[in-house]
């Protein structure tokens, strides 16, 4: 179960599966498509549809209306410039199954960007992933083997916003929306 409406008394309680995430415009994401044509061309996985992809800067799960509230003033108060991020490499995780593209360089303002958020959104009572932050745009699931190249004719993303997304589970497969975003100075 991905969202639920209680009824507690007067009080409704909303809890919704929410993620933060750097959100690519349409312009983007189409050029991210045409530059992994050859890795998408790869055949046995599942490709997530080009108006769902992104890259992950906190998963935070399911959250009610009040951790939801923190979370936002958490980003309400992130300093963080404008940066670059070039997107020139292609890798793939057996365990997870997925094919991702990323960057071979991380910049520190990214880095910092998530410390920042994770420190805030820990102080709101929230758990997030203890594993080691990697950025990358998953571009297809269920992939169970690396694709014999693993090419992507590089995409220069400069990043000025980031995102909150709402997520559900529908039959017909996930759905993305943007909640709120955040512009970066
Ligand atoms: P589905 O789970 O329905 O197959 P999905 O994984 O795309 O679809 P979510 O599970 O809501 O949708 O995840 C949203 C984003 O957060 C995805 O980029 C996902 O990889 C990432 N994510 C999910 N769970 C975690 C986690 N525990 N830690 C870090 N990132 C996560
Ligand atoms: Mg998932």
């Amino acid at each position: 179960m991905l969202s639920d409406n209680t009824e507690t008394g007067n009080e409704k309680s909303t809890v919704q599966r929410l993620f933060l995430a750097l959100w690519p415009d349409e312009e983007l994401r189409q050029q991210i498509k045409r530059h992994s044509k050859v890795l998408l061309s790869h055949g046995g996985g599942r490709p997530v549809a080009l108006e769902n992809i992104h890259i992950t800067l906190a998963f935070l799960g399911n959250v009610d209306a009040t951790q939801q509230a923190c979370v936002e003033q958490v980003a309400d108060r992130i300093q963080c410039p404008a940066f670059r991020l070039t997107l020139d490499q292609a890798g793939h995780w057996s365990r997870p199954r997925v094919l991702w593209i990323g960057a071979s360089e991380i910049p520190d303002t990214l880095l910092k960007l998530v410390a920042d958020l994770y420190k805030g959104i820990r102080n709101c009572g929230l758990e997030l992933d203890s594993r080691p932050y990697r950025a990358h745009l998953t571009l297809m699931r269920k992939v169970n083997r690396a694709p014999a190249e693993l090419n992507v004719q590089p995409v220069d993303w400069q990043v000025n916003r980031f995102v909150l997304v709402r997520s559900t589970t529908l039959p017909e497969g996930v759905k993305y929306e943007v909640a709120k975003e955040w512009g970066l100075s």
